[in-house]
């Protein structure tokens, strides 16, 4: 199949490199003009994306932006509509999901639950008919690796959340396959077993250096993990790039957004971290940074301390206009800000990303 497409798409960012940082590096997984169709929705508007050899990239975007039905269709779960996927340089587009050589970890995994740990993990390699001795090694050898050492003849009931999910991954990782991919796989557990399992990912991926596509809706978890990251929103891209691209330099309004808190501050739109805040109209502008804004008058409204970090809500005395600066604790004592209060605010810009000022604000 061609990659012909019957997209009229004008979405400018939704190539490959759109951020200079995609076309370089063997592509293990290249997907050309994928286009999509739900009835008359459109859940996959022409993207084309290419994933690097041993790369964790992460496909983020809020709920509903075709993330699982981009992931969905590199493993042959979904068939796309038009377009072409690529995994090392065969054409894939019509094999078999069996046939790809896939690991898959969905949010919710559905673990046999008649069977133990060491059954269930060995399970793809007892089909494939490999050698009982062989299945055994393996399948220690993963369970140490996922750190379910132990727990080798429990039930799926028997486990935690965050081990189901582990499990999860020593199955799709038990017949070795080319390229991982999970969808939303710590979704369902809570803020600090997420985390855990967010930095075991990391080392696991950095151990077994295995191509892994992670879905996930979570802006922290992408930036956490991921070497590469691809927002998608209403089915197409909107910006491909390495974590700190994307904060940094951010190819439009939606992905400033969606890769952060935004204030605005003086018309302009600005990280909350951004915002230097003092007592005296003489607020300094280090030799490192640049002022985005001319220094105004606030009112504080609201001082929340969240341990570092310090939010400090107020108004633009002048307009009204809500914002939000963070500041560090140690600023935050300093200054002693009392709500009803009255001091100077400004936003400035580390010089070094003053290239991104401009792409903002295209
Ligand atoms: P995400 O994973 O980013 O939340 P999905 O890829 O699951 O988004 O879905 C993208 C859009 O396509 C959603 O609006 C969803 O309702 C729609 N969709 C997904 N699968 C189907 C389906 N089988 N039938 C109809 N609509 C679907
Ligand atoms: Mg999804």
């Amino acid at each position: 199949m061609t990659a012909a497409h019957t997209s009229t798409s004008s979405s400018t960012a939704g190539t490959p490199g759109a951020n200079g940082s995609a076309t370089t590096g063997t592509a293990k997984i290249s997907i050309k003009n994928i286009n999509k169709n739900y009835g008359d929705f459109q859940a996959l508007n022409n993207v084309s994306l290419d994933i690097h050899e041993g790369s964790l990239t992460a496909l983020l975007g809020p709920s509903g932006s075709g993330k699982s039905t981009l992931l969905r269709s590199i493993a042959g779960l979904d068939q796309p509509d038009s377009g072409t996927i690529i995994i090392d340089g065969e054409d894939i587009t019509r094999v078999s999901p069996q046939q790809r050589g896939i690991g898959f970890v969905f949010q919710h995994y559905a673990a046999f639950k008649h069977l133990t740990v060491r059954e269930n993990v060995g399970f793809g390699l007892k089909i494939r008919k490999r050698p009982a001795a062989e299945i055994r090694a393996r399948v220690d050898e993963l369970l140490e690796i996922v750190g379910l050492a132990g727990f080798h003849e429990r039930y799926p009931s028997q486990l935690s959340g965050g081990q189901r999910q582990r499990l999860a991954l020593a199955r799709a990782l038990a017949v070795s396959p080319k390229v991982l991919l999970l969808d939303e796989p710590f979704g369902a557990l809570d803020a600090k077993v997420r985390e855990d399992l967010r930095s075991w990912l990391r080392r696991l991926h950095k151990e077994f250096n295995i191509t892994t596509v992670l879905v996930t809706h979570d802006q922290q978890e992408a930036l956490d993990v991921a070497d590469q990251i691809v927002v998608l929103n209403k089915g197409q891209i909107e910006q491909i790039g390495t974590p700190t691209e994307l904060y940094d330099q951010p190819a439009n309004d939606f992905v400033l957004g969606f890769l952060g808190q935004v204030s605005t501050l003086d018309g302009k739109v600005v990280r909350p971290h951004d915002i230097r805040l003092g007592r005296t109209p003489d607020l300094a502008v280090h030799n490192h940074e640049v002022a985005e804004t001319s220094v105004i008058n606030a009112t504080v409204e609201r001082v929340v301390f969240l341990g570092f970090e310090v939010r400090v809500e107020l108004r633009e005395t002048e307009s009204g206009n809500p914002f939000t600066a963070e500041i560090t604790r140690g600023d935050a004592l300093a200054l002693d800000l009392q709500p009803g209060e009255i001091i100077y605010a400004r936003a400035t810009r580390p010089a070094a990303l003053i290239q991104s000022t401009a792409s903002v604000n295209n």
